[in-house]
């Protein structure tokens, strides 16, 4: 497979995201226990490995994160492990575009 064809696929279900601060007092709403559980039940399956590519870690937190590749003032909820959860505001990264929930 050619460079050009495999950006495509990546472009086609990625995207480039960054984590949103200042979220960790934002509660789910009733009556889920967390966001990774609100993503869990919207979605009907369980979140088991991170959203974020090439990363084998588990999904550990529902994170809030915003769209860098579309300004389209959504946030969304995406399975994140620690480690990805933790990057800065600064730090973008690409995860699984049928993994966003958004919740605005
Ligand atoms: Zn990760």
């Amino acid at each position: 497979m050619d460079i050009d064809r495999i950006k495509k696929i990546i472009e086609a279900n990625f995207v480039q995201v960054k984590n949103l601060s200042g979220t960790s007092e934002e509660k789910p709403p009733i009556p889920y226990a967390s966001w990774l559980d609100y993503w869990e039940n919207y979605k009907g399956r369980k979140a088991k490995k991170c959203s974020a590519l090439n990363c084998e870690n588990d999904a550990n937190v529902g994170a809030h994160v915003i769209n860098t590749d579309s300004i389209d003032f959504n946030i969304y909820i995406v399975p994140l492990c620690y480690e990805h959860n933790n990057k800065s505001e600064e730090s973008l990264f690409v995860v699984k575009k049928k993994d966003l929930v958004c919740i605005n």
